[in-house]
Protein backbone atom coordinates (compact mmCIF):
# COMPACT_ATOMS: atom_id res chain seq x y z
CA UNK A 1 0.00 0.00 0.00
CA UNK A 2 1.27 3.58 -0.56
CA UNK A 3 3.08 4.84 2.19
CA UNK A 4 3.42 7.28 4.28
CA UNK A 5 -0.49 7.34 4.52
CA UNK A 6 -2.77 8.95 6.74
CA UNK A 7 -5.23 6.43 7.69
CA UNK A 8 -8.09 8.03 8.53
CA UNK A 9 -11.46 6.01 10.07
CA UNK A 10 -14.41 8.00 9.23
CA UNK A 11 -16.63 5.45 11.83
CA UNK A 12 -14.39 6.65 14.47
CA UNK A 13 -14.84 10.28 13.56
CA UNK A 14 -18.13 10.06 13.14
CA UNK A 15 -18.85 8.30 16.73
CA UNK A 16 -16.55 10.93 18.35
CA UNK A 17 -18.51 13.60 16.67
CA UNK A 18 -21.95 12.36 17.56
CA UNK A 19 -20.73 11.68 21.42
CA UNK A 20 -19.95 15.27 21.69
CA UNK A 21 -23.00 16.47 19.62
CA UNK A 22 -24.90 14.85 21.91
CA UNK A 23 -23.27 15.46 25.10
CA UNK A 24 -23.85 18.91 24.51
CA UNK A 25 -26.76 18.97 23.68
CA UNK A 26 -27.92 18.11 26.66
CA UNK A 27 -26.43 21.40 27.67
CA UNK A 28 -27.92 23.05 24.73
CA UNK A 29 -25.16 23.61 22.95
CA UNK A 30 -24.78 22.77 19.42
CA UNK A 31 -21.43 22.71 17.61
CA UNK A 32 -19.71 23.75 15.04
CA UNK A 33 -17.31 21.05 13.81
CA UNK A 34 -14.31 23.20 12.47
CA UNK A 35 -12.32 21.67 9.66
CA UNK A 36 -8.89 23.39 9.57
CA UNK A 37 -7.11 20.69 10.44
CA UNK A 38 -7.96 18.40 7.95
CA UNK A 39 -7.39 20.87 5.06
CA UNK A 40 -11.23 21.39 4.42
CA UNK A 41 -11.40 17.26 4.01
CA UNK A 42 -14.59 16.89 2.34
CA UNK A 43 -14.64 13.24 3.90
CA UNK A 44 -14.15 14.33 7.44
CA UNK A 45 -16.59 17.33 6.59
CA UNK A 46 -19.12 15.03 5.73
CA UNK A 47 -18.46 12.87 9.10
CA UNK A 48 -18.98 15.67 11.26
CA UNK A 49 -22.37 16.69 9.36
CA UNK A 50 -23.95 13.20 9.70
CA UNK A 51 -23.20 13.34 13.25
CA UNK A 52 -25.25 15.96 13.89
CA UNK A 53 -23.14 19.63 13.85
CA UNK A 54 -24.74 22.39 12.68
CA UNK A 55 -22.30 24.14 10.96
CA UNK A 56 -18.89 24.03 9.74
CA UNK A 57 -15.95 26.56 10.21
CA UNK A 58 -12.36 26.72 8.97
CA UNK A 59 -9.69 29.54 9.91
CA UNK A 60 -8.81 30.01 5.75
CA UNK A 61 -10.85 30.83 3.09
CA UNK A 62 -9.17 28.41 1.04
CA UNK A 63 -10.15 25.25 2.97
CA UNK A 64 -13.89 26.44 2.37
CA UNK A 65 -14.16 27.07 -0.84
CA UNK A 66 -13.56 23.46 -2.14
CA UNK A 67 -16.51 21.94 0.29
CA UNK A 68 -18.50 24.60 -0.95
CA UNK A 69 -17.75 24.14 -4.23
CA UNK A 70 -16.58 20.88 -5.17
CA UNK A 71 -18.92 19.95 -7.98
CA UNK A 72 -20.47 16.89 -6.19
CA UNK A 73 -20.89 18.19 -3.13
CA UNK A 74 -23.31 21.37 -3.89
CA UNK A 75 -25.49 19.83 -1.11
CA UNK A 76 -22.74 21.63 1.24
CA UNK A 77 -23.82 24.49 -0.17
CA UNK A 78 -27.00 24.96 2.50
CA UNK A 79 -24.68 24.14 5.40
CA UNK A 80 -23.82 27.72 7.11
CA UNK A 81 -19.97 27.64 7.05
CA UNK A 82 -17.91 29.80 9.76
CA UNK A 83 -14.58 31.56 8.49
CA UNK A 84 -12.83 31.39 12.60
CA UNK A 85 -10.32 33.85 11.59
CA UNK A 86 -10.79 37.40 10.74
CA UNK A 87 -10.93 37.63 7.67
CA UNK A 88 -7.90 39.69 5.72
CA UNK A 89 -8.83 42.67 4.51
CA UNK A 90 -7.38 41.49 0.96
CA UNK A 91 -9.48 38.26 0.87
CA UNK A 92 -13.06 40.57 2.03
CA UNK A 93 -15.06 39.50 -1.38
CA UNK A 94 -14.27 35.80 -1.45
CA UNK A 95 -15.65 35.81 2.51
CA UNK A 96 -18.67 37.36 1.65
CA UNK A 97 -19.08 34.81 -1.50
CA UNK A 98 -18.02 31.57 -0.08
CA UNK A 99 -19.17 31.83 3.84
CA UNK A 100 -22.20 32.97 5.61
CA UNK A 101 -20.78 33.89 8.81
CA UNK A 102 -17.24 35.44 9.76
CA UNK A 103 -15.83 36.05 12.93
CA UNK A 104 -14.25 39.42 13.55
CA UNK A 105 -12.29 41.97 15.95
CA UNK A 106 -11.88 44.89 13.37
CA UNK A 107 -14.41 47.33 12.49
CA UNK A 108 -12.35 48.17 9.53
CA UNK A 109 -13.01 44.84 8.11
CA UNK A 110 -16.35 44.71 8.83
CA UNK A 111 -17.43 47.50 7.12
CA UNK A 112 -15.13 46.16 3.86
CA UNK A 113 -17.02 42.88 4.40
CA UNK A 114 -20.51 45.07 4.36
CA UNK A 115 -19.13 47.11 1.32
CA UNK A 116 -18.84 43.60 -0.11
CA UNK A 117 -21.77 42.08 0.71
CA UNK A 118 -23.56 45.36 -0.75
CA UNK A 119 -22.34 44.66 -4.00
CA UNK A 120 -22.77 40.78 -4.10
CA UNK A 121 -26.35 41.69 -2.52
CA UNK A 122 -25.88 38.82 0.51
CA UNK A 123 -26.40 39.10 3.95
CA UNK A 124 -23.30 38.81 5.84
CA UNK A 125 -23.83 37.36 9.30
CA UNK A 126 -20.47 37.80 11.51
CA UNK A 127 -19.80 37.02 15.17
CA UNK A 128 -17.57 39.27 17.28
CA UNK A 129 -14.88 37.83 18.82
CA UNK A 130 -14.12 38.82 22.82
CA UNK A 131 -11.00 39.17 24.93
CA UNK A 132 -11.53 37.03 27.74
CA UNK A 133 -7.80 36.59 28.69
CA UNK A 134 -5.75 34.24 26.33
CA UNK A 135 -4.36 37.73 24.51
CA UNK A 136 -5.07 36.24 20.66
CA UNK A 137 -7.61 37.39 19.03
CA UNK A 138 -10.81 39.76 20.63
CA UNK A 139 -12.32 42.93 21.41
CA UNK A 140 -11.42 44.15 24.77
CA UNK A 141 -14.57 44.00 26.42
CA UNK A 142 -14.77 47.47 27.43
CA UNK A 143 -14.71 48.50 23.86
CA UNK A 144 -17.67 45.77 22.30
CA UNK A 145 -20.39 48.02 23.47
CA UNK A 146 -19.05 50.66 21.03
CA UNK A 147 -17.96 48.41 18.44
CA UNK A 148 -21.88 47.07 18.50
CA UNK A 149 -23.36 50.38 17.61
CA UNK A 150 -20.94 50.55 14.76
CA UNK A 151 -21.80 47.45 13.48
CA UNK A 152 -25.41 47.51 13.90
CA UNK A 153 -25.62 50.35 10.96
CA UNK A 154 -24.06 49.03 8.71
CA UNK A 155 -26.05 47.86 5.78
CA UNK A 156 -25.89 43.74 4.76
CA UNK A 157 -24.20 43.00 7.87
CA UNK A 158 -25.75 40.35 10.34
CA UNK A 159 -24.90 40.65 14.06
CA UNK A 160 -25.31 36.86 14.39
CA UNK A 161 -23.78 36.91 17.77
CA UNK A 162 -20.09 37.13 19.82
CA UNK A 163 -17.14 34.71 20.49
CA UNK A 164 -14.63 33.77 22.29
CA UNK A 165 -11.46 31.54 21.91
CA UNK A 166 -9.02 30.51 25.00
CA UNK A 167 -6.22 28.07 25.14
CA UNK A 168 -4.75 28.94 21.92
CA UNK A 169 -1.94 31.32 22.71
CA UNK A 170 -1.61 31.52 26.54
CA UNK A 171 -3.26 28.27 27.37
CA UNK A 172 -5.96 30.34 29.66
CA UNK A 173 -8.38 28.04 31.09
CA UNK A 174 -12.44 28.65 29.65
CA UNK A 175 -13.89 28.55 33.44
CA UNK A 176 -16.82 30.02 35.27
CA UNK A 177 -15.63 33.64 35.16
CA UNK A 178 -14.27 33.94 32.07
CA UNK A 179 -17.58 32.40 30.57
CA UNK A 180 -19.82 34.24 32.85
CA UNK A 181 -18.43 37.29 31.66
CA UNK A 182 -18.98 36.43 28.13
CA UNK A 183 -22.93 35.77 29.07
CA UNK A 184 -23.07 39.01 31.13
CA UNK A 185 -21.96 40.85 27.79
CA UNK A 186 -24.32 39.21 25.63
CA UNK A 187 -26.98 40.08 27.75
CA UNK A 188 -25.39 43.76 27.94
CA UNK A 189 -25.36 44.02 24.43
CA UNK A 190 -28.77 43.04 24.46
CA UNK A 191 -30.29 45.27 26.51
CA UNK A 192 -28.56 48.28 25.23
CA UNK A 193 -29.95 47.92 21.67
CA UNK A 194 -32.61 46.25 22.52
CA UNK A 195 -32.05 42.87 20.40
CA UNK A 196 -31.09 39.03 20.63
CA UNK A 197 -28.20 37.34 19.72
CA UNK A 198 -28.24 33.96 17.98
CA UNK A 199 -25.24 32.48 19.01
CA UNK A 200 -22.73 32.85 21.55
CA UNK A 201 -20.14 30.88 21.04
CA UNK A 202 -17.88 29.89 24.33
CA UNK A 203 -14.64 28.17 22.63
CA UNK A 204 -13.09 25.57 21.27
CA UNK A 205 -12.29 21.90 22.97
CA UNK A 206 -10.30 23.26 25.88
CA UNK A 207 -14.01 24.52 26.87
CA UNK A 208 -15.34 20.50 27.21
CA UNK A 209 -14.34 19.96 31.00
CA UNK A 210 -15.91 23.03 31.30
CA UNK A 211 -19.25 22.85 29.17
CA UNK A 212 -19.81 19.09 30.42
CA UNK A 213 -18.89 19.51 34.54
CA UNK A 214 -22.00 18.56 36.06
CA UNK A 215 -21.97 21.81 37.89
CA UNK A 216 -21.26 24.02 34.99
CA UNK A 217 -23.56 27.52 34.66
CA UNK A 218 -23.83 27.53 31.21
CA UNK A 219 -25.48 30.93 31.40
CA UNK A 220 -25.97 31.79 27.70
CA UNK A 221 -23.53 29.67 25.69
CA UNK A 222 -25.17 27.86 23.04
CA UNK A 223 -21.94 26.50 20.82
CA UNK A 224 -18.98 24.98 20.94
CA UNK A 225 -16.63 25.58 17.57
CA UNK A 226 -14.78 22.12 17.40
CA UNK A 227 -12.11 20.40 15.59
CA UNK A 228 -9.21 18.55 18.04
CA UNK A 229 -11.60 16.34 20.38
CA UNK A 230 -13.20 14.92 17.43
CA UNK A 231 -10.33 14.44 15.60
CA UNK A 232 -7.71 13.05 18.27
CA UNK A 233 -10.42 12.00 20.99
CA UNK A 234 -8.91 14.35 23.44
CA UNK A 235 -9.35 17.27 25.79
CA UNK A 236 -6.98 19.64 25.11
CA UNK A 237 -6.18 21.12 28.73
CA UNK A 238 -4.24 18.39 29.61
CA UNK A 239 -4.30 16.16 26.81
CA UNK A 240 -6.31 13.20 28.40
CA UNK A 241 -8.69 11.09 26.30
CA UNK A 242 -12.42 11.91 26.07
CA UNK A 243 -14.31 9.02 27.57
CA UNK A 244 -15.96 7.02 25.34
CA UNK A 245 -14.50 8.15 22.17
CA UNK A 246 -11.15 7.11 19.91
CA UNK A 247 -8.38 8.31 20.09
CA UNK A 248 -7.15 6.20 17.44
CA UNK A 249 -9.62 7.85 14.55
CA UNK A 250 -6.30 8.78 12.74
CA UNK A 251 -3.00 7.00 12.41
CA UNK A 252 0.81 7.61 10.69
CA UNK A 253 1.99 5.01 8.71
CA UNK A 254 5.28 5.27 7.42
CA UNK A 255 7.53 2.81 5.98
CA UNK A 256 11.28 1.54 6.77
CA UNK A 257 13.76 1.86 3.86
CA UNK A 258 17.05 1.29 6.45
CA UNK A 259 17.48 -1.06 9.41
CA UNK A 260 21.22 -1.37 10.65
CA UNK A 261 23.19 -1.99 14.06
CA UNK A 262 24.34 1.59 14.45
CA UNK A 263 26.62 3.08 17.52
CA UNK A 264 24.06 4.92 19.89
CA UNK A 265 26.93 7.80 19.60
CA UNK A 266 28.14 9.88 16.67
CA UNK A 267 31.58 9.74 15.62
CA UNK A 268 33.27 13.18 15.05
CA UNK A 269 33.26 16.78 15.92
CA UNK A 270 29.73 17.84 16.43
CA UNK A 271 28.03 21.35 15.00
CA UNK A 272 24.61 22.29 13.57
CA UNK A 273 22.71 20.15 11.97
CA UNK A 274 20.60 20.15 8.98
CA UNK A 275 17.61 22.02 11.36
CA UNK A 276 19.86 23.87 14.02
CA UNK A 277 21.82 22.73 17.40
CA UNK A 278 22.45 19.12 17.34
CA UNK A 279 20.19 17.33 20.33
CA UNK A 280 22.32 15.99 23.42
CA UNK A 281 22.08 11.95 23.16
CA UNK A 282 23.53 9.30 25.90
CA UNK A 283 25.94 6.45 24.66
CA UNK A 284 23.95 3.03 24.96
CA UNK A 285 26.36 1.10 23.17
CA UNK A 286 25.15 -0.81 20.35
CA UNK A 287 21.13 0.16 19.29
CA UNK A 288 18.90 -1.27 16.87
CA UNK A 289 18.46 1.62 14.29
CA UNK A 290 16.22 1.99 11.90
CA UNK A 291 14.51 5.31 9.34
CA UNK A 292 10.96 5.70 8.31
CA UNK A 293 10.61 7.55 4.72
CA UNK A 294 8.98 10.85 6.41
CA UNK A 295 10.40 13.85 7.64
CA UNK A 296 10.13 17.07 9.18
CA UNK A 297 8.27 18.44 5.74
CA UNK A 298 5.51 15.73 6.55
CA UNK A 299 5.50 15.42 10.08
CA UNK A 300 6.25 17.02 13.99
CA UNK A 301 8.28 14.33 15.21
CA UNK A 302 7.60 15.31 18.74
CA UNK A 303 4.03 14.74 18.41
CA UNK A 304 4.22 10.97 17.31
CA UNK A 305 2.87 8.16 20.13
CA UNK A 306 5.36 5.39 19.11
CA UNK A 307 4.31 2.03 19.30
CA UNK A 308 5.60 0.04 22.53
CA UNK A 309 9.39 -0.44 21.63
CA UNK A 310 10.17 2.39 19.38
CA UNK A 311 11.82 5.40 20.38
CA UNK A 312 11.98 8.74 17.48
CA UNK A 313 15.66 9.45 17.71
CA UNK A 314 15.57 12.33 15.22
CA UNK A 315 14.58 13.49 11.74
CA UNK A 316 15.59 15.95 8.94
CA UNK A 317 13.62 16.50 6.16
CA UNK A 318 13.21 13.66 4.68
CA UNK A 319 14.13 10.96 7.27
CA UNK A 320 13.03 9.88 10.86
CA UNK A 321 15.52 8.17 12.94
CA UNK A 322 14.07 5.43 15.34
CA UNK A 323 15.69 2.81 17.96
CA UNK A 324 14.00 -0.24 18.23
CA UNK A 325 14.70 -1.85 21.52
CA UNK A 326 12.72 -5.15 20.75
CA UNK A 327 12.57 -6.29 16.99
CA UNK A 328 14.67 -5.97 14.38
CA UNK A 329 12.66 -3.93 11.79
CA UNK A 330 13.01 -5.29 8.38
CA UNK A 331 13.31 -2.86 4.99
CA UNK A 332 9.96 -2.29 3.40
CA UNK A 333 7.83 -3.07 7.12
CA UNK A 334 5.48 -0.44 8.25
CA UNK A 335 5.20 1.27 11.30
CA UNK A 336 1.81 3.04 12.62
CA UNK A 337 1.72 5.90 14.98
CA UNK A 338 -0.71 7.88 16.44
CA UNK A 339 -0.60 11.70 16.28
CA UNK A 340 -0.60 14.72 18.49
CA UNK A 341 -2.42 18.02 17.02
CA UNK A 342 0.26 19.44 15.70
CA UNK A 343 1.67 16.36 13.70
CA UNK A 344 -1.60 15.92 12.15
CA UNK A 345 -1.96 18.95 10.91
CA UNK A 346 1.49 18.92 9.45
CA UNK A 347 0.55 15.36 8.01
CA UNK A 348 -2.57 16.48 6.65
CA UNK A 349 -0.60 19.37 4.88
CA UNK A 350 1.68 17.57 3.06
CA UNK A 351 1.34 16.39 -0.49
CA UNK A 352 3.32 13.60 0.22
CA UNK A 353 1.23 12.17 2.85
CA UNK A 354 -1.29 10.12 1.48
CA UNK A 355 -5.18 10.34 2.53
CA UNK A 356 -6.75 6.87 2.98
CA UNK A 357 -10.15 6.95 4.34
CA UNK A 358 -12.25 3.98 5.75
CA UNK A 359 -15.70 3.27 6.68
CA UNK A 360 -17.30 0.21 7.53
CA UNK A 361 -20.56 1.39 9.26
CA UNK A 362 -21.61 3.13 6.56
CA UNK A 363 -20.83 7.26 7.26
CA UNK A 364 -20.85 7.90 3.28
CA UNK A 365 -18.12 8.51 0.92
CA UNK A 366 -18.43 12.44 0.11
CA UNK A 367 -19.30 11.33 -3.35
CA UNK A 368 -22.45 9.72 -2.05
CA UNK A 369 -23.36 13.08 0.44
CA UNK A 370 -26.29 13.95 -2.23
CA UNK A 371 -27.84 11.19 -1.98
CA UNK A 372 -27.48 10.77 1.70
CA UNK A 373 -28.50 14.07 2.62
CA UNK A 374 -31.66 13.53 0.91
CA UNK A 375 -32.62 10.52 2.56
CA UNK A 376 -31.64 11.42 5.81
CA UNK A 377 -31.33 15.14 7.15
CA UNK A 378 -34.60 17.11 4.86
C1 LIG B 1 -8.81 26.27 15.91
C2 LIG B 1 -9.95 27.02 16.44
C3 LIG B 1 -11.05 26.35 16.97
C4 LIG B 1 -11.07 24.84 17.12
O1 LIG B 1 -10.12 24.44 18.08
P1 LIG B 1 -9.95 22.91 18.49
O2 LIG B 1 -8.96 22.94 19.58
O3 LIG B 1 -9.48 22.20 17.27
O4 LIG B 1 -11.29 22.44 18.91
C5 LIG B 1 -12.13 27.09 17.39
N1 LIG B 1 -12.13 28.44 17.29
C6 LIG B 1 -11.11 29.12 16.78
C7 LIG B 1 -11.20 30.62 16.68
C8 LIG B 1 -9.97 28.45 16.34
O5 LIG B 1 -8.95 29.14 15.84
Amino acid sequence: MVAPRLEIDLDKIYHNAHELVTRLAEHRISVTGITKASLGSVEIANAFLQAGVTGLGDSRIENIKPLRLAGNHVLFSDVPMTLIRSPMLSQVAQVVRFTDISCNTEIEVIKQLSFEAQKQNRIHQILLMVELGDLREGIMPDDLIDVVGEVIGLPHIFLKGIGANLACRCGVVPDATNMALLSDLTAQIESVFNLTLDVVSGGNSANLRWALSADSRIGRINNLRLGEAILLGRETLRRQPIDGLSTDAIKLVAEVIESKVKPSLPTGDIAQTAFGDAQPVSDRGLVRQAILAIGIQDIDPCGMQTPTGINVLGASSDHLIIESSENKLFVGEELAFELDYCALVRAMTSPFVSKIYSSRQGVPPAYAFGKMRSQTLI
